[in-house]
């Protein structure tokens, strides 16, 4: 006996919805420790979503004190494949309530989506991975097991422990990442590439202590005009990076159109944009440089001082195919060479994530392109590439290298996941969790 998908879609959805909402409405944000009894009671919700659906399911955390995620597990036919089924519990910070139209913790519907903080990213993919559960019930197509944890937004500091604590329960032939998007409303993806992260701090030293501007400047160089040159040296004057030995690559023929790009960045009016090449290698698989704070005396009441010792955080995304510890050289010897004017320079790396490249081809990437160009009446995936990184996706495939990682999502370009006005496109998801359960039949049916 088949399970008629379409038809349990049809049945699964408003209670999906709801207990979606119920996710939404508790405040896991797992940056704050005030609220860290919240992300616990999410873990609970979480659990008791699976537990009802026959699962055996518990919560783990790496060490006492550590957030929780939440395992579970239900057995499917003999001799099935095993699919581990990711998403997160915890969520960003909420900020300024002002700045939402409606209370981020009440989920609302307006127009086509639903809005909340965490209504996309990811109660949605929790919800997604139920909702597929939901169709088949005791039919399950596959053997599968939920891993969902509780601090992603974190920087899933303990997520390398929990894979190795409870490798045998979480070893899988495929795992499904739901913490990602589509290309476009109606356009599914698959994302296949991710940049790496560096992040590192940049101080400049001129002087051992301030001095008068009027008795020696025109002799002693500032520290902010040191570091302000420093940082020019950075990009080109085309805009793309100028640091010498990082590595870029080449992005699928993806169209990213004028007018969309122009309403998604953010970008002013009249702004050009920076780099050379195809706008989606320019965000996907070529690296970037940003500066994302800077340490100097404030305008308001700068007095005539030479000021000492100026800092910077640069940024630096790099492409697939590089690697952290080759960036970090090559950017501190960029740094070393172009600093002017013999200012002591100070280089602290704040914190790094490695680069993916995921070779989407195979059994499992068939079965999942199969899925969603039938959940999108036909529209097939494209490979799409996240100029942002997910570093817990490198150490997935470093714990399962023999794992399919299919990384897929509930966002769209307007989806606004960490901003206000969070929302999921309902007409979109209800898309999402017809694919995945399309996928688990579709990779039950693959030949032994
Ligand atoms: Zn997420």
């Amino acid at each position: 006996m088949t399970v008629d998908i379409a038809a349990r879609l049809a049945e699964v959805m408003p209670g999906l919805r709801r207990d979606l909402e119920d996710l939404v409405r508790i405040q896991s944000v797992s940056a704050d420790p005030a609220r860290a009894g919240e992300v616990e009671r999410s873990a609970e919700a979480t659990r008791d979503l699976f537990a009802a659906e026959g699962f055996d399911a518990e919560i783990v955390r790496a060490h006492d004190g550590a957030p929780p995620a939440v395992i579970a597990s239900k057995a499917g036919p003999e001799g099935a494949p095993t699919v581990l089924l990711y998403a997160h519990h915890d969520v960003q910070p909420e900020n300024d309530h002002a700045d939402w139209d409606s209370p981020p913790w009440e989920p609302t519907e307006r127009g086509d989506r639903l809005y909340g903080r965490g209504a996309a990213d990811d109660k949605a993919g929790i919800a997604a991975h139920l909702g597929a559960v939901r169709i088949f019930g005791d039919e399950l197509p596959v053997n599968l097991v939920m891993f969902i944890e509780g601090e992603e937004e974190v920087g899933s500091d303990t997520l390398v422990d929990l894979l190795e604590a409870h490798k045998d329960r979480l070893a899988a032939d495929v795992i499904v990442i739901a913490d990602s998007g589509n290309w476009d409303i109606g356009e599914p993806a698959l994302t296949t590439s991710l940049r790496g992260l560096v992040r590192m701090d940049v101080e400049v030293r001129t002087l051992t202590h301030a001095v008068h501007s009027g008795m020696w400047g025109g002799l002693v160089p500032d520290s902010i005009m040191t570091l302000s040159r420093l940082i020019a040296t950075l990009n080109d004057d085309a805009g793309n990076v100028a640091v010498e030995g990082l590595v870029s690559g080449r992005a699928a023929d993806v169209e990213y159109p004028e007018a969309r790009l122009r309403a998604e960045s953010g970008a002013a009016e009249g702004i050009e944009w920076i780099g050379d090449g195809p706008i989606v290698e320019r965000l996907w698989t070529k690296p970037s440089i940003s500066i994302t704070g800077l340490d100097a005396p404030k305008v308001e009441g700068a007095s005539n001082t030479l000021v000492p010792s100026a800092r910077c955080r640069i940024s630096m995304r790099i492409a697939p195919g590089d690697t952290t510890a080759n960036a970090v050289q090559r950017l501190q010897a960029h740094l070393e060479k172009h600093v002017a004017w013999g200012a002591t320079l100070t280089t602290t790396v704040v914190d790094t994530g490695e680069a993916t490249q995921i070779d989407a081809s195979g059994p499992a990437y068939d079965a999942a392109r199969a899925a969603f160009a039938e959940a999108w009446d036909g529209t097939e995936p494209v490979d799409m590439g996240v100029g942002g990184s997910i570093p817990f996706i490198a150490e997935f495939l470093e714990a399962f290298p023999q794992a399919s990682v299919l990384v897929t999502g509930v966002e769209d370009p307007d989806t606004r996941a960490h901003g206000a006005n969070e929302g999921l496109h309902l007409a979109e998801f209800e898309k999402v969790v017809k694919a995945e359960a399309f996928l688990l039949r579709n990779l039950g049916a693959l030949p032994r």
